[in-house]
């Protein structure tokens, strides 16, 4: 593995938060001037493939990227914040009812983040 692809998926695993490419490549050029997003690109799919971070699709939003250990998302449907929730595994369910095995899943859940519902909270009363 490379220095860079290294310190991208430390960027990734330290993080609390669920990062685009764009904020990782501004973090990681806070210590390697030189990096060009491109990098970060490469580097991040090459991760992805190696089964190393995980990366979080929703409509309308950058994809973001995250750890591999097992928990699955709230998605907003207003902003596309993600929150971290832990569910069991339900991949025993799912191999049941296909009967072929299941690789892998993404549940993602819409709810409102407490910022858009104090918004749409809002709206509503002037509405
Ligand atoms: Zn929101
Ligand atoms: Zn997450």
């Amino acid at each position: 593995m490379t220095k860079n692809a290294e310190q991208i998926l430390a960027i990734v695993n330290d993080s609390k938060e669920h990062l685009s490419a764009e904020q990782i490549f501004l973090c990681l050029k806070e210590t390697h001037k030189g990096v060009a997003l491109a990098t970060v690109y490469n580097n991040l799919s090459f991760l992805c493939k190696e089964g190393l971070i995980r990366k979080i699709s929703v409509e309308g939003c950058p994809d973001r990227y995250d750890k591999v250990n097992r928990h699955d998302h709230l998605v907003c449907r207003r902003c596309g914040k993600l929150s971290d929730v832990q569910l069991e595994d339900l991949t025993d369910m799912l191999q049941k009812q296909v009967k072929v095995p299941v690789l892998s899943y993404d549940l993602k859940m819409n709810y409102l983040c407490e910022e858009c519902l104090k918004i749409e909270n809002l709206k509503e009363k002037f509405i």
